[in-house]
């Protein structure tokens, strides 16, 4: 099955409805319900089923179906092929993460016809560019009433139960300046200049972050952070430049608020501005947001944790600097950990693999947690 869906090459960019509709009819055959959601242009879909009984409650297992791209990484075989090398299995989305939906729907027709509670799966599109997709799946579950008790997001975590992760909001600053030629610098506004100031403001940010927190040890990067990743502006030396943008994010601990951050962003906007409206009421900075993903917060005490726990025989519980969809499940009022096979350190990068040894033990995981809802509990 993981052979199967890795061979969807379902790149963000790309189509997944081939991946749905193969995943549909697996479904058909345990008589699931099943619900779409689209994008707008009705190239890419989310996925939720209901298998066993319906009704309020029940378990959702839920992963994303797209990939990042392979272009420009240098792959020793096939991304879109799998090949079984040394106890691993090499191949595009093996860890991020369709191992985890394949074992789920290589699993599910041994227990389907035997459920006593809802176990419910969730497929999304477009997590890869900023959790886009999984949006409008949760929003049509509000609207159709359906409420499960609990999730489990199957990102890599080595089968570790993860209650945390940072939030991450991110932007992009245009600076409009005035041109000039450069002999003139001093009646001109040079938008190369004023976004060099704002980007040294965020690293101040950093480094506050850095040197005196707040700090939470659970996570690797124990603070909140602050980077821009991308600077364009200028076309000659002797122009002064009107135009320049930066692209910046914030990822941000739970604890700490991303609309404050920001705020004190746009306060240091706010100080550079009159100095260029001095020379011309025109020029100054606009700001976008380009994507946002809510920090998880899930209290170790939370019974689906407790669950997750029991099934994979791992007391500890760990917190990751990455974004994932659990925050938005969690935030809708669905108690949600993330737990799955593979590792975050394989995903993205060319020869993506998974240890044959992971996926067996997501395979037990979710055996036992499929055994038990065939249990009346
Ligand atoms: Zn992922």
């Amino acid at each position: 099955m993981i052979g199967k869906l890795v061979g969807f090459p379902t790149v963000s960019r790309d189509s997944n409805l081939a991946l749905i509709d193969y995943v549909r009819e697996l479904l058909a055959k345990m008589n699931a319900e099943v619900r779409l959601t689209f994008d707008d242009d009705r190239r890419k879909a989310n996925l939720f089923a209901t298998i066993g009984p319906r009704g309020d409650g029940g378990l959702v297992l839920s992963g994303h179906t797209d990939v990042v791209p392979v272009q420009g990484q240098a792959w020793d075989s096939d991304p879109f092929t799998i090949l079984e090398k040394d106890g691993r299995l090499y191949g595009r989305g093996t860890s991020d993460m369709k191992s985890f939906i394949a074992i789920a729907l290589a699993l599910l027709p041994q227990y389907a016809s035997q459920l006593k509670r809802p176990l419910h799966v969730a497929f999304s599109y477009d997590e890869e560019v900023g959790c886009i997709g999984v949006g409008r799946l949760i929003e049509d579950l509000a609207r159709a009433g359906v409420r499960p008790s609990g999730c489990i997001v199957g990102e890599p975590t080595l089968m570790a139960p993860v209650i945390a992760h940072k939030g991450k909001k991110s932007y992009r600053c245009s600076v409009r300046g005035l041109a000039a030629h450069s002999a003139y610098a001093p009646r001109a506004v040079n938008a190369v200049e004023a976004a060099a100031e704002a980007v040294a403001f965020l690293k101040t940010m950093a480094r506050r972050h850095r040197d005196g927190g707040p700090f939470d040890h659970g996570f690797d990067v124990p603070h909140t952070t602050v980077h821009t990743g991308v600077l364009h502006g200028g076309t000659a030396l002797n122009i002064v430049p009107h135009d320049a943008t930066f692209d910046f994010e914030f990822r941000h601990l739970p604890g700490d608020d991303p609309e404050a951050l920001l705020a004190e962003f746009k306060a240091c906007l706010a100080r550079l501005e009159p100095e260029m409206h001095a020379i011309d009421a025109r020029t100054g900075f606009d700001l976008i947001e380009l994507s946002h993903i809510p920090a998880l917060d899930v209290s170790a005490e939370t019974q689906i944790v407790a669950l997750v726990q029991e099934l994979t025989g791992n007391q500890e519980t760990g917190k990751v600097s990455y974004g994932t969809e659990a925050s938005q499940f969690q935030r809708a009022g669905i108690p949600t950990v993330v737990c799955g096979p593979g590792s975050i350190e394989q995903a993205h990068k060319p020869n993506e693999y998974i240890d044959l040894a992971q996926v067996a033990e997501c395979e037990n995981m979710l055996r036992k947690l499929l055994e038990r809802m065939t249990r009346s509990m």
